[in-house]
């Protein structure tokens, strides 16, 4: 049999940092690539950790912004390990509060990264999921505040059951070209880029979880979003509440959700609890 083989994306700092070192000690057993855009912060990253004791961690580089770059990193895994077993989509960003830009920009550069990085990932590696394969896409509760501030109608969008990958897309667009035109409040959308990039991923999670569902039923796959709380990195500044190791508990409980496992799975999970949408 291959050996075994988790992804986690963004992990030069951070929550990712610390999903790839809870994996480590969860006691995964395979390899776990850290994967980073930059090189040199992956390789010092790596590093850290192998004095720490983690030797099964691997870097690859990968920048979820660039689909060149997640087609390298899936051929990599089909001719180094023939599949994979587990994916944290953990990468992220933000502009700060203070932040200067204007809304549209803004929006349009968060959903680039959150949702459609998210996304040009997925469409590289979801389709070498080995059976029992789990996959996290790191959310926040940010999206569920977020869902609540839209109106009526676009609720009902989100939260049809029979959305589809397609039709998220068109919403999200709509979003970032409502922000451009600065009409996207009088649309009904909520005033925040980064919460509307959340809906979207946390929507995404759920649209792929019926997927898998549908075309792999006897396979086990189990894939979810989850928020890992207010969590003290470079994103959410350090008067956050928790530590990045406690930040990773959750999606490190989702990747190594036990084989045979049947749920959680196309939710949306924070403090290993599934949260109503
Ligand atoms: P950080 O800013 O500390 O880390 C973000 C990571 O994502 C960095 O490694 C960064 O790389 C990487 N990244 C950004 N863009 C890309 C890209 N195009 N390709 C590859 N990697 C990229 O943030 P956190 O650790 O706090 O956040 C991790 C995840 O958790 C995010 O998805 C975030 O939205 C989510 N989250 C965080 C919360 C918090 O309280 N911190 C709360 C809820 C959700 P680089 O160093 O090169 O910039």
């Amino acid at each position: 049999m291959s050996k075994k083989v988790a992804v986690v994306t963004g992990a030069n700092k951070g929550i990712g940092l610390a999903i790839v070192k809870g994996l480590c000690k969860a006691g995964f057993k395979g390899d776990i690539l850290l994967t980073a855009r930059n090189e040199k912060l992956g390789q010092e990253a790596i590093a850290g950790l192998q004095a720490e004791g983690c030797k099964n961690v691997i870097f690859h580089q990968l920048d979820i912004c660039n689909q060149g770059s997640s087609l390298k990193l899936k051929k990599f895994l089909e001719e180094k390990y023939g599949g994979l077993d587990v994916l944290v989509n953990n990468a992220g960003m933000a502009f700060k509060n203070s932040a200067t830009e204007p809304f549209g920009e803004q929006a349009e550069v968060t959903m680039r990264t959150n949702f459609w990085g998210t996304l040009w990932v997925c469409h590289a590696l979801l389709p070498i999921l080995r059976p029992n394969a789990r996959v996290v896409n790191v959310s926040s509760f940010v999206s569920k505040k977020s869902i609540d501030q839209c109106n009526p109608e676009l609720q009902a969008k989100f939260r049809n059951k029979d959305l589809s990958e397609e039709e998220l897309c068109l919403l999200m667009g709509e979003f970032v070209h409502a922000a451009q035109t600065g009409d996207h409040t009088a649309q009904g959308w909520p005033n925040t880029a980064y919460g509307t990039t959340k809906i979207g991923v946390t929507v995404l999670s759920k649209i792929q979880a019926r997927v898998f569902s549908e075309t792999r039923p006897g396979d086990g796959i189990l894939l979810n979003a989850c928020c890992p709380g207010m969590v003290r990195t470079d994103m959410a500044g350090q008067n956050a509440s928790k530590s990045p190791e406690e930040g990773a508990e959750t999606p490190v409980y989702l990747a190594m959700l036990p084989e045979g496992a049947k749920e959680p799975h196309g939710q949306l999970v924070w403090d290993k609890t599934v949260q109503e949408w």
